[in-house]
């Protein structure tokens, strides 16, 4: 058993944010060794817990003044970008063409894939993050790389190789097997589910069926791709839709019976619970509804859709539709690992709606901070299919969790001081903190 005294958010099963000004978080290991929460409230209400005979003998873990909350959740990242952020270009495409996809080429080598594992995930906890649905490369080696690691850290990641057998480098497109075997598709397939055989469920670990996007994957390989979606329920799918004009003209040009570019990964059986799609910029009701009925998720990612002049997710058609969504760095297209970089830019996006695509002005949408963090925390979690075990301090969840410090700098500590309710103290955070406002990050 451990138990840690600070204050206290989470969130109530309205999704509402509960702060305790003194709390207490008590965890125990279940049989696998995972840390879970037996106990989380306010120190008054819970303090008799630590006068149980079976507590005694346990250190208490205070931190006056600092705040115990979920581990964020980055439900969309790309690990071997992490050298690629802030790299400029004219949009999505060349910045994929002239920087990307170079920098990706690297990850057949092992020994590159593993020092970059490391990179990314001190990067991950570093900024309090604590789940990561992230793409790896089209090498197994940058799956192992990174699992492995993740393994090591006992730290909750889901990631998978990426699906890509046309419309990129050599190198990085996906190869045949030895001459005469199998096609590059058909060899992608058994390699994703080989890797899937090997890690998906292991300790914390899952895998993802990757595809990269439309336009890289042949017809065969997505066909594939949903065959496996299939027959592995539980494994992940994430793969990015609609989040660039261009790119939408490309898709419908290979697809032009399709009705729309979401519609492509529905005809081959990519829409399902545990799926996750980068973006959802140029989307209309139909396929907001589509992806509610099939309990699909938009990771929106809003520093990589201002970086890249992508456009700006439409918030309130997303909760008019009730489609799941949760929110994500997508470095390197995105400009930050910092959840709060990512909250602010959903921030800015939600205001600026004014100028949503389509023609259509409509009014800007202030996003409360409680629910832009919980789009971060417990909301990103649902959106993965993990409601329940990450992403909020619910008795049972994996005590995966942030400490923070509203003092790491003057003018934070100021804005915190001065505010007069939970929603202005989240928003001080939202819009002043970075990473030395992460003091700790506790992984189960
Ligand atoms: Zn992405």
């Amino acid at each position: 058993m451990k138990a840690y005294r600070a204050a206290l958010l989470r969130f109530d099963s309205n999704d509402q944010p509960v702060h305790d000004t003194d709390g207490l978080l008590v965890t125990a290991p279940d049989a696998s060794g995972t840390q879970r929460v037996v106990a989380c409230g306010a120190w008054s209400a819970l303090r008799h817990l630590l006068d149980q005979p079976d507590a005694s003998g346990i250190e208490v873990q205070h931190w006056p003044g600092k705040l115990i909350a979920p581990g964020f959740v980055d439900a969309h990242v790309h690990y071997p970008q992490v050298d690629v952020i802030g790299s400029p270009a004219d949009g999505l495409l060349p910045w994929l063409e002239h920087y990307t996809f170079p920098a990706e080429t690297r990850f057949a080598d092992a020994g590159h894939a593993q020092h970059m594992a490391r990179v990314f995930l001190d990067e991950l906890q570093r900024n309090g993050v604590t789940t990561a649905l992230a793409f790896a490369t089209s090498h197994p080696e940058s799956v192992n790389a990174l699992l492995t690691e993740a393994q090591a850290r006992r730290m909750r990641l889901i990631t998978g190789m990426c699906l890509m057998d046309q419309n990129a480098p050599d190198g990085l497109r996906n190869p045949p097997s030895a001459p005469g075997l199998a096609d590059a598709a058909e060899h992608s397939l058994l390699q994703t589910e080989s890797l899937i055989r090997h890690w998906h469920g292991k300790g914390r670990l899952g895998y993802a069926i990757t595809p990269r996007f439309v336009p890289t994957c042949s017809d065969v390989q997505l066909r594939g791709a949903g065959e496996l979606a299939a027959r592995y329920p539980d494994v992940w799918v994430q793969s990015h839709v609609a989040e660039n004009r261009n790119e939408i003209a490309w898709v419908r040009q290979l697809y032009p019976q399709a009705r729309s570019y979401l519609d492509v990964y529905h005809r081959y059986g990519l829409l399902r619970e545990r799926t996750v799609y980068a973006h959802g910029i140029y989307l209309d009701d139909a396929d907001r509804a589509l992806l509610r009925d099939t309990g699909s998720a938009i990771a929106v990612s809003p520093t990589s859709n201002l970086f890249l002049g992508s456009g700006l997710f439409d918030f309130e058609a997303a909760q008019r539709s009730g489609h799941l969504h949760g929110l994500a760095s997508d470095v390197g297209g995105g400009t930050s690992f910092s959840p709060f970089e990512t909250m602010k830019a959903a921030y800015f996006t939600g205001r600026m709606a004014l100028e949503a695509q389509g023609g259509v002005p409509k009014p800007g949408l202030s996003l409360s901070p409680s629910r832009m963090w919980w789009l971060h925390t417990a909301g990103g979690a649902q959106s993965l299919g993990l409601a329940g075990t990450v992403g909020n301090l619910n008795v049972g969840a994996e005590a995966d969790f942030v400490v923070l410090d509203p003092s790491a700098t003057p003018l934070l500590a100021r804005r915190t001081a001065a505010a007069q309710s939970v929603e202005e103290w989240l928003f001080a955070f939202i819009i002043l903190a970075d990473d030395r406002a992460v003091a700790s990050t506790v992984l189960a």
